[in-house]
């Protein structure tokens, strides 16, 4: 092994013992294709970008690559004139980052032409009330925006969505509310609509420790990772 593959192998081996159950999506925005190809070797599927050119580029590459099996995660906003590219990019899995119910809108208008099953949705919500976040901002609207996914059968409501407080004088804490609100906004949306399960997306790699105790099943990745020692 080169000394990369060492690093990222070790990497990875430290992040999957820490996170146990959850499911680790590799945020590839920094990084190198060379960087992925190595972490695809070891076995990792999933990865999250959050450019939709950035991401359809790197999903071809990779099958040109003889890889045909990753995972790709949308995980940045998403803006209605880029829905189309996207859901035609090869082994696309699930959205994160579905914060309008014009986005909603967009999506359904245009899912014939994602290859897959179904899509896998997770909702957004903006839970630090910072302006510069998108996300749903009301409760009401989170419930109408996952009944417009449950209408749908292409769109799988995979979960919800969030980010940490980046503007804050106590960031841990600022986590601790963003992610329990996330967690009990999860509680009231399968109780009200009688869901049997919903995912939690959240944590990066400044506060995935405390996503993981509030109940987050999928960590989005990238630094820690892919980092240089
Ligand atoms: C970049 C990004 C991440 C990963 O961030 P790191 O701090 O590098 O772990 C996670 N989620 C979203 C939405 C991102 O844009």
């Amino acid at each position: 092994m080169s000394e990369r593959e060492l690093e990222i192998s070790k990497n990875f081996k430290k992040i999957y013992a820490e996170i146990g159950s959850a499911k680790l999506i590799a945020v590839t925005k920094y990084s190198p294709l060379s960087d992925i190809l190595i972490s695809m070797e070891l076995g990792h599927l999933d990865y999250g970008e959050n450019r939709v050119d950035q991401l359809k580029e790197r999903s071809v590459r990779l099958i040109e690559e003889g890889f045909l099996n990753a995972r790709w995660h949308m995980i940045g906003h998403l803006q209605t004139n880029k829905v189309k590219e996207l859901l035609f990019v090869p082994n696309l899995y699930a959205i994160h980052s579905v914060d309008s119910l014009r986005l909603i809108e967009e999506i359904k208008k245009r899912i014939d032409d994602y290859a897959g099953d179904r899509l896998n949705i997770f909702l957004q919500f903006n839970t630090s009330n910072e302006e510069e976040k998108s996300g749903f901002e009301t409760y009401l609207e989170l419930k109408e925006a996952a009944q417009m996914i449950l209408s749908h059968k292409k769109l799988n409501l995979y979960g919800l969505m969030t980010m940490g407080s980046i503007r804050s004088d106590d960031q841990r804490k600022a986590a601790h509310e963003c992610f329990s609100k996330l967690a009990s906004l999860k509680e009231e949306l399968m109780k009200d609509l009688n869901l049997i399960n919903l995912n939690l997306s959240m944590g990066m790699s400044a506060d995935y420790q405390i996503a993981i105790q509030h109940g987050a099943n999928y960590i989005r990745l990238g630094s820690v990772l892919y980092k240089n020692h």
